[in-house]
Parts: C-alpha cells; structure tokens; sequence
C-alpha cells in the first residue's frame, strides 16, 4: 500500500473546475499505484488548489482521500481556531497545517498558540512548511528549524512533521531536530528537480538515511503532487538501500500512526 501525506489538487483554471482537478488527481494517483492521499487546502480564499471549505466538499464520500485543515494566523483567528476544532472532532481532517514563509509569520509567533495547543489536547499532528522558495530564499528564515524546536519543546505532546526537509539546508535541520522524537519529516519535494538540483541528491538520500537510523517511525511519503510527480518520489524511497520493513513503513504504515487514518 502506498498513502501520499502530502498532495494538492491541480490548479484550477478557465478550462478546470475543482470536480476535474479532483478526477485528475485520482486517475493520477490510480496510475502512480497511490491508494490513499492526504490533501491539503490552501489557507487563502479563493484558491487555484481549493480552500478548506472547497476541498471539504471535493473529499466527501471518497474514501481515497484524507483531509488537512490550514490556517493564517494573520487573518484566521478565534472563529477559525473553533470551525477546525469541530472537524477535528468529527475526524473530517487529519492535521492542521501552517505555512511560515508562504506567510510572514515565525513559528513561535504567539497567535498560534491556541492551535498548538488544540492540536496536542486533540493528538492532531502540525505540518509545518519549510525550506527556501527559489525566487525568494529570504523567507526561508521564518521556518528556520531553530523556531521549529523551540515549539518542539513547548509542545511535546504534539507531533510536528516538517515538509520539505528545510531543503537545500537538510544537514543543518537533520542536525537542529535531532533531539528531539516529536518532530517527524515528510518527503514531499524532495525528488523534485529545483530541489535536487539545489540541495544535491546524494545530501537529501544520506538525511534520510540518517533520519532512519535515529528512528525508522520519523519519515512519511509525501511527494507535493500536482507541483512534483508520484512517480520521481516513489522512485527516490524505492532506492534507499534499507531493509523491506522501513520501506512500508514510510510508504504508509507510519502514515497510518501519526495521522490515524483508517485505510483498508
Ligand atoms: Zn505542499
């Protein structure tokens, strides 16, 4: 079995609707042999890639696909905070995500701390954004794993799964996380070219490679589709040299604990 932790729908445009963009994600994902996918909204409305609301609706009776719930801190304060905790209640989505970087906010930014502190009282994963934006490398200082650690240890009851690896500067995030057993990594991104060609592929195989010797449970599949494909992802995790047992476990089983999905 294999489950994508990280996805979003193709962009919206004239000649795709959301419905489409949906189909195409599925027929994608049937064709790549992805059995189950967590989606993830944006956290602006309207989006190319679907709100919450929007993606809310796209999941519905559709087995295939979990959901995240997202937030800006900026614009989305106590009203927000509660419409998540609902759905949180009625396991309508897995984890929340937040965006640093994409957004001008730390995450040690005191507005977020009612959403940590629901996530770890609700046992709900937090998916942090992270690493440099090709156009804008400066933004990569609001998810600096150094302000990741600090909520870390604030919160260690709650599980944090940084996306992206902080790439091209994995060494240092392998190195600044280590501590601590409440940060995990997702893989999205990381067999995708700019990323490669930025961080270099044999640095990204050895972090991983290190990350799975500290604690085999700390990796999770996620590829960033539809910006990065299945298949380039699938191809990077099938050729780690390790044993058959932490290959299911990053192609879904550790998916399964952390975000308790149920998956047949
Ligand atoms: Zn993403």
């Amino acid at each position: 079995m294999i489950i994508d932790a990280h996805v979003h729908l193709p962009e919206k445009n004239e000649q795709r609707r959301y419905e489409q963009s949906k189909a195409q994600l599925l027929t994608d994902m049937q064709q790549a042999g992805v059995d189950h996918a967590i989606l993830i909204p944006d956290n602006v409305s309207p989006s190319s890639i679907g709100d919450l609301p929007t993606c809310l609706e796209l999941v519905k009776d559709t087995p295939q696909l979990f959901l995240m719930g997202t937030i800006d801190i900026q614009t989305q304060g106590d009203a927000w905070i509660a419409y998540l905790d609902g759905l949180i209640a009625q396991r309508r989505i897995v984890a929340i995500k937040i965006f640093p970087g994409h957004d001008p906010i730390y995450p040690t930014d005191p507005r977020l701390a009612p959403v940590y502190a629901m996530c770890q009282a609700r046992k709900v994963p937090m998916v942090i954004h992270t690493g440099c934006n090709t156009n804008h490398p400066e933004v990569a200082q609001y998810n600096d794993p150094k302000h990741i650690v600090q909520v870390a240890r604030q919160y260690p009851e709650m599980k944090i799964v940084i996306a992206h690896y902080f790439f091209p500067e994995v060494d240092y995030c392998y190195a600044t996380t280590r501590p601590y057993p409440n940060i995990f990594f997702d893989t999205s991104g990381l067999a995708d070219a700019e990323v490669i060609a930025a961080t270099g592929a044999e640095r990204i195989r050895s972090v991983l490679l290190k990350t799975l010797q500290d604690d085999p449970k700390k990796i999770i599949f996620g590829t960033d589709y539809a910006m990065c494909t299945f298949q380039e992802h699938m191809a990077l995790i099938s050729h780690l040299s390790i044993t058959e047992a932490v290959r299911q476990d990053i192609f879904w089983r550790n998916a399964v604990e952390l975000f308790k999905l149920t998956v047949i």
